[in-house]
């Protein structure tokens, strides 16, 4: 068995479970940061382990292309070559494909595209795709799908999700023949199926239906974040997930907000990713729970309080709002270390409080409902 869901406890359409891949046990609903090149910027694996990261995104673009598939695979997958024991997803590549290349070329086959780093042409097929993730090793591992770019038409809404129905298949066909070629010993990798659909509802529900049946071990929504209105995304969110089997895992791609992976993992999102708290540390934009700080400001120079009361983790629990401000004024390395550890660590905390308020939820309703207010 490579994966296995189990839900725990349900409140509405949301639910609490612990998914159990290859590299551990992990506890959804769940945010997965993003280590890009096999790394989240700035922190070493030890201090995601102390966070209570259970499970990273890497990206299969990034590290096909440096330092190669081949040099991973040959050291035994992802798993050894970042010393990180714990799960890790790869997406497919077609997102960074989409997003990072202006000078693209889409057939049936497969996309050419260039690479950022020295130009140099190169081709992801369903196929080689496929390939790629099967060497890095990853415990779960994303079909090749087309991101269809916003704004689309129905029709080029149509037509690109049904090339990636069609990618779906040759997905998961060059996956089963080869699933066994795993750097890892005994057990397999999982591979999702993506919805796709531009942002048409109507078209968002076949993609899920005929996505289902093609039949993958866990579904992801892709193609949102890409530029649309958030109440759109919403909606999105919400009309497909009713199309997605309940008792396997559902991963929404590429979202969002502190406040928006909450209200997602409410209507049912089992795994999301995002580089927001990643990147917006880096440029001294600090989530907590009252506020937004913005290091910038020059308000925190004089601050001797922690940057978030409430936060537990290692930054807040030593350095002051001053110091951090002075590091990141000052371009220092730590500013960019110390603001990713607390970003993280929000997050995380963040989906412990969801899952909690998921667990006591009715019972929670119950109890306020018997020992509220008197009339
Ligand atoms: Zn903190």
């Amino acid at each position: 068995m490579s994966i296995q869901l189990q839900i725990d406890a349900t409140d509405g359409p949301a639910r609490v479970g612990r998914l159990t891949l290859p590299h551990g046990v992990v506890e959804t609903p769940v945010f997965m940061p993003v280590g890009t090149v096999a790394s989240v910027k700035g922190v070493p694996q030890d201090v995601l382990e102390e966070l209570g990261v259970q499970i990273l995104l890497n990206n299969t673009y990034h590290l096909y292309l440096r330092p190669g598939v081949e040099t991973i695979r040959r050291i035994g997958g992802l798993h050894r070559f970042m010393s990180w024991d714990r799960s890790i997803l790869t997406d497919s590549g077609g997102f960074q494909v989409f997003s990072l290349n202006e000078l693209r070329k889409v057939s049936e086959e497969g996309v050419t595209f260039r690479s950022h780093l020295d130009g140099s042409s190169h081709f992801f097929s369903p196929e080689s795709a496929m390939a790629a993730q099967i060497g890095l090793g990853a415990d779960i591992i994303m079909a090749f799908d087309e991101c269809t770019e916003y704004p689309a038409d129905r029709e080029r809404a149509r037509s690109s999700m049904e090339m990636t129905l069609r990618w779906a298949e040759r997905s998961k066909k060059y996956f089963e023949q080869h699933k066994s070629e795993v750097p890892w010993a005994d057990q397999t990798q999982s591979l999702f199926g993506i919805v796709q659909g531009g942002m048409d509802l109507k078209l968002r529900r076949e993609s899920a239906l005929r996505t289902v049946e093609i039949g993958f071990p866990g579904y992801a929504i892709g193609g949102l974040s890409v530029g649309e209105p958030r109440e759109l995304t919403r909606e999105i969110v919400e009309s497909t997930l009713e199309h997605l089997p309940a008792d396997k895992p559902r991963y929404l791609m590429g979202v969002g907000t502190p406040e928006e992976i909450a209200e997602y993992a409410r209507m049912g999102v089992d795994m999301m990713d995002c580089v927001l708290p990643t990147r917006a540390a880096r440029h001294g934009l600090l989530f907590t729970l009252k506020v937004k700080v913005y290091m910038k400001q020059t308000q925190y120079a004089q601050d001797e309080g922690p940057l978030d009361p409430q936060c537990g983790c290692r930054v807040c629990g030593r350095y002051s709002r001053a110091y951090l401000r002075h590091l990141y004024a000052s371009n220092e390395l730590l500013a960019q270390v110390l603001n990713t550890v607390h970003n993280v660590a929000y997050y995380l905390d963040t989906m412990r409080a969801v899952r909690h308020s998921i667990q006591l939820g009715e019972r929670a309703r119950f109890l306020s409902e018997r020992c509220g207010p008197n009339p």
